[in-house]
């Protein structure tokens, strides 16, 4: 007999178009490993309230979704393999949210490091009682479906912590029912931004997205932070930490050509120009399968609707059943 296939979930906010560091942080991993793993892919729009709570902005939601679905797809995560859900349309992540919010405690909440971070850039005084619960809810997507790997960046490896403390502290109480899911952090846990700055991210205006056209990726890596003692191309250059050789070692797949790029900054024998133009070009011919693929999905208006309501199906059905037989396990199957 075959094993059943493992199982894959991971996700992401309907904040905005997903970018390079989207990509080498998780999307690259879901691709590898769509085929081994039954896959499970959220739309987590109950998390994007955490941040986010003015109508304006929401407004922005069905857009988002949108953009995320289509950028998901147009990496080549195969719809027909996994399944895409939105997190809204499973009711049943909320009530088991609501169980796991009983065994965690309000400390352990806050030492997450992410929270003071988020709180440090959104200029957050005071979090949420849903902020502070970001990775209860986090947990019970993962749970919902059993799921037994999370590939994510590595912001998120703090909170799937908090995930596998859950999942223990339920299996002690009340018996074996979840797995302890484990972590698959991405080649470059952490892409840095195209001003340097440690994370590239949509909230500080420093990315490269996916759906960027050949011309708006040119001028992005054209004013792209390099070292910055290295104020004429004579001078050597230091590589290491320097975003322009992260991305080369990330994007560009000639690896003859880095090392001789690299080389020569080191000796201060070659300038920025040549060095951003063939990174672009690298990125621009990375992204290029990618946008083919998004403008054949697009071709159908209604694809984003059609995949996001066949998956929260499935899911739907999927987390009822966890949720049953954590009932079941915690005696409160009453009738
Ligand atoms: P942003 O910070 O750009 O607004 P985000 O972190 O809010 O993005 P999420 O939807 O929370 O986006 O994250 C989706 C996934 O992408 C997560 O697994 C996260 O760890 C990963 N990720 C986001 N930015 C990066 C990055 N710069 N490098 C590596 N992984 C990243
Ligand atoms: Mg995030």
């Amino acid at each position: 007999m075959t094993q059943p296939k493992k199982r894959i979930l991971t996700g992401d906010r309907p904040t905005g178009r997903m970018h390079l560091g989207h990509y080498v942080g998780t999307l690259a991993n879901r691709v590898r490993l769509q085929d081994e793993y039954e896959c499970f892919f959220l739309v987590a729009d109950l998390h994007m309230l955490t941040t986010r709570t003015e109508l304006e902005r929401l407004r922005q939601t069905g857009e988002n979704i949108r953009h995320v679905v289509l950028d998901n797809l147009s990496v080549g995560i195969d719809p027909e393999k996994s399944t895409y859900f939105l997190q809204s349309m499973v009711p049943a992540i909320s009530e088991i949210a609501l169980i796991f919010g009983m065994l965690t405690t309000v400390p352990r909440l806050q030492r997450v490091p992410t929270l003071k971070e988020v709180m440090q850039d959104l200029h957050i005084e005071q979090p949420s009682y849903g902020l502070l619960g970001y990775p209860v809810l986090q947990a019970a997507d993962i749970l919902c479906v059993r799921a037994d790997l999370v590939p994510v960046g590595k912001d998120q490896a703090s909170h799937l912590e908090v995930t596998r403390e859950i999942a223990r502290r339920f299996n002690t109480l009340y018996g074996e029912v979840l797995p302890e899911p484990e972590t698959l952090i991405g080649d470059v846990p952490t892409l840095v931004g195209i001003d340097g700055q440690a994370k590239m991210s949509k909230s500080l205006d420093n990315a490269i997205y996916l759906s960027d056209d050949a011309r708006t990726v040119e001028e992005k890596v054209r004013r792209m932070y390099t070292d910055p003692n290295r104020i004429r191309a004579d001078i050597p250059g230091t590589v290491e930490g320097n975003p322009v050789f992260i991305y080369h070692d990330a994007f560009n797949p000639n690896a003859d050509e880095v090392n001789d790029l690299k080389e020569r900054y080191r000796q201060g024998k070659v300038g920025d120009v040549e060095v951003k133009r063939k990174l672009a070009a690298a990125i621009n011919a990375f992204l290029d399968p990618i946008r083919e693929r998004r403008a054949q999905y697009e071709r159908n208006p209604r694809i984003v609707e059609e995949i996001l309501a066949a998956g929260s199906a499935r899911a739907r059905a999927e987390a009822d059943k966890t949720l049953n037989m954590m009932k079941e396990a915690m005696g409160l199957k009453f009738i």
